[in-house]
């Protein structure tokens, strides 16, 4: 139903076809409903003025109100500016502009009162106000009668062709004196009231002219609370549909293979978390519909066997499972890890990469089709056409933030029904995002660490402190441990970034490869070298010899990053610690720790340390725990930058904002759930308003149907 929020913007009284254009063009606003949803960024305290003689330049923002004199326009070219002096009782100081100079000189005038609003800086020890924003006293008084006005974002074109945040503030309250404006409730009368009673256009006006501080703030909890209500409710919708419509392979049974490898094979107990989280999956795959699983658990929790465990009742049940990695040497090692496991039982395990050969190719992909392979673990090469099953049963996704839900999609593909799927991921998501991106999967989290585990000892070591860490890795060596040297090279993903340099990353990988061997060398010790830029056979050669402990030390990049798997391996050296992200030290950590001996994590860095990278070095030594590690990560960088902004899937959101509105989030999925419950279909009148948000909303997003 196209209703007055979908007008054009030229419609408003005021905009017009031209500034219709600049708006759509350089603020995104094409329709009433985009500016409404346009909201300020922050709010001018009316009421409160400054003298001048209380300014300085530690003050985020004074308002004062003066008299304008001494307008001059001084220097050239670059250096053009304009100046102006304010004076009120307490005062004079300094106003100046280095842009818009000619349209201030036509407007200006010499001795009114003026307020002017502004940042103050110190320029060559005196405080000044430097692009201040000002209104004449007269129109100021005249101007809406808000103590709070709203200040919003705009850009350096449209200001300077007359839509600056003023305007778009004039716009906005034209639009919403606007007779018949509708902005339809879109919650139930108990959830307004709940929220403090404001309804949906009552908080639209709030927002953008406050009555006071208290409405603006009921208002703004409202507006994001519905936000990430109907996100919610929409991934609780999904994940019903899924379980009512979407059939799944009941495997009713736990057979002979998986009894005979629990009692004979397995070469360890499992945890108390494995054992839990694979009866949850057991569960899921018993019930008769699709599985739909994520599982958490931090690195070297031991999530491979549950995978392994899982596949098997797969294959009990007559199915086929695949398990598919991020990496090819991730995938190798699942390999083999899966087919030693595996060894004793009638079982084809095989494995398919990007570099498996054409014809082992054919013979596999035929073999695959007769259903004569029984678990098929490989990358993403695992999602091409050409590769069929007899019938897929399970697929298992390691390391999930790499594979978008698109991938996911194309999965399902594969079978009529589809198969159940298991999704594993080291890297803690933390809670929230977790609740957004994956709103619609069961959650396991395996909390529990393998027996004997001594938590990573982790240090933070300035560069001149090599030769003492050298020592140390000396000793830990004469003791039979193995090593880990780290180095920040930008593999071919990132090619083409500006701020990267991959030549001098390679040349400090070498130049440090060399260093190493001199100081630990031959034959006394031996030292690996492993890089994203060698070629595959001799990778896999010296990650093989490294493995099996010929090696003593391996230099690498982070392609060791993500799930390989030396327990005698105790030291993990993180050459630039200060260039990763804390997600990667995390994983780059979690490389050691593996065995029962003390293992440690040595982060070297140069003595310039920017603050951002003094907290994760901190974080890092301070805490073991990956979700609380998460958490620091999401502050930092937001929660596009953490998950890739391509495959983030996020939601747009205008006013909440997943870092800062974590207890509304909370709030808001308690809340869809509670509808939900009660009334799956939202057929009760009371929730008519919901159903009908809720019905636009999915019209507009048809494709997602099958998804998740
Ligand atoms: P993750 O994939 O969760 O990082 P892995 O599955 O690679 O962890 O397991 C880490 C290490 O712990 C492996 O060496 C594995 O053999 C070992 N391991 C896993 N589960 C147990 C267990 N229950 N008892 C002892 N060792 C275990
Ligand atoms: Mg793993």
């Amino acid at each position: 139903m196209p209703g007055f929020l979908d007008t054009p913007i030229e419609y408003l009284k005021g905009v017009g076809p031209q500034r219709g254009e600049l708006l759509r063009a350089e603020l995104g606003i094409a329709t009433f409903g985009d500016l409404l949803q346009h909201f300020p960024f922050r709010y001018v305290d009316r009421s409160r003025f400054h003298t001048v003689r209380e300014v300085n330049e530690e003050l985020p923002s004074v308002q004062l109100r003066g008299v304008v004199t001494d307008i001059k326009t001084l220097g050239e070219k670059q250096g053009k500016r304009l100046t102006a002096k304010l004076t009120d009782a307490t005062g004079s100081i300094e106003l100046v502009w280095f842009k818009g100079i000619k349209w201030l000189v036509g407007s200006l005038k010499n001795g009114q009162e003026y307020i002017v609003y502004g940042k103050p800086s110190e320029f060559k020890g005196r405080v000044n106000l430097a692009h201040p924003e000002l209104e004449l006293a007269t129109t100021w008084e005249a101007g809406l009668d808000a103590t709070l006005q709203p200040v919003y974002s705009t850009t350096e074109k449209a200001t300077a062709k007359g839509l600056g945040s003023r305007a778009i503030g004039k716009l906005t309250h034209t639009l919403l004196l606007t007779p018949g404006l509708l902005i339809p409730e879109n919650l139930s009368q108990d959830l307004v009231h709940w929220l403090g009673g404001l309804g949906r256009e009552e908080c639209y006006r709030q927002l953008h002219a406050p009555k006071d501080q208290h409405h603006l703030d009921l208002a703004t909890r409202r507006l994001k609370f519905e936000e990430l209500f109907f996100i919610q409710l929409q991934l609780l919708k999904q994940k019903l549909l899924v379980q009512q419509e979407v059939k799944g392979h009941v495997f009713g049974t736990v057979g002979t293979l998986f009894n005979a490898f629990y009692k004979e094979h397995m070469p360890f107990e499992p945890t108390g978390a494995q054992k839990r989280v694979v009866k949850e999956v057991r569960k899921d795959m018993g019930g008769g519909r699709q599985m739909n699983r994520l599982v958490q658990g931090d690195v070297g929790s031991g999530k491979t066997l549950v995978a392994l465990l899982s596949m098997l009742i797969a294959l009990d049940n007559g199915f086929q499972a695949a398990l598919m990695a991020p990496t090819e040497i991730l995938a190798q090692q699942h390999f083999a890890t899966i087919s030693r496991m595996l060894k004793d039982m009638p079982l084809e395990v095989r494995l398919l990469t990007g570099s498996t050969k054409a014809a082992e190719r054919r013979s596999l992909l035929t073999a695959l089709e007769l259903g004569h392979i029984h678990i098929l673990i490989g990358t993403h090469a695992l999602l091409e056409d050409p590769v069929r099953f007899k019938d897929l049963g399970l697929v298992v996704i390691d390391e999930q933030h790499r594979f978008g839900v698109a991938q996911r999609a194309r999965l399902w593909r594969k079978n009529e029904v589809p198969p159940h799927v298991l999704v594993m991921t080291a890297t803690p998501i933390p809670r929230t995002l977790a609740m957004t991106l994956y709103g619609d999967l069961d959650v396991s989290v395996i909390d529990e660490l393998p027996p004997g585990r001594k938590p990573v000892k982790t240090v933070h070591r300035y560069d001149s402190a090599r030769n003492a860490v050298f020592a140390f890795l000396e000793e830990e060596i004469a003791k039979g441990r193995q090593v880990y040297i780290v180095y920040p090279l930008i593999e071919e993903s990132t090619k083409g970034d500006p701020t990267t340099n991959p030549a001098k990353d390679l040349k400090d990988l070498t130049d440090g490869f060399e260093a190493i061997s001199r100081r630990f060398p031959l034959p006394k010790y031996a030292v690996s070298i492993v890089h994203g830029r060698m070629d595959q056979a001799t990778k896999d050669y010296e990650m093989a010899r490294f493995k099996k402990g010929e090696t003593n030390i391996l230099v690498a990049t982070t392609v060791i990053e993500v799930g390989v798997d030396v327990p005698n391996a105790s030291v993990m050296v993180i050459e630039n610690a200060d260039r990763f992200g804390l997600s990667q030290l995390h994983q780059l950590r979690g490389r050691v720790g593996r065995g029962a001996e003390q293992s440690y994590c040595i982060l070297m860095t140069g003595d310039k340390l920017g603050n951002d990278a003094r907290t994760r070095l901190g974080t890092m030594v301070r805490t073991n725990d990956g979700f609380e590690i998460a958490e620091v990560d999401l502050r930092l960088r937001g929660p596009g930058d953490i998950l890739g902004t391509q495959q983030s899937g996020l939601p747009t959101l205008h006013l909440a904002d997943l870092v800062h509105d974590q207890d509304i989030l909370q709030q808001a999925r308690a809340a869809a759930q509670r509808v939900l419950d009660a009334d799956p279909e939202l057929r009760d009148p009371r929730n008519a308003a919901i159903a009908g948000e809720l019905a636009e909303r999915l019209k507009s997003q048809a494709v997602w149907g099958r998804i998740s």
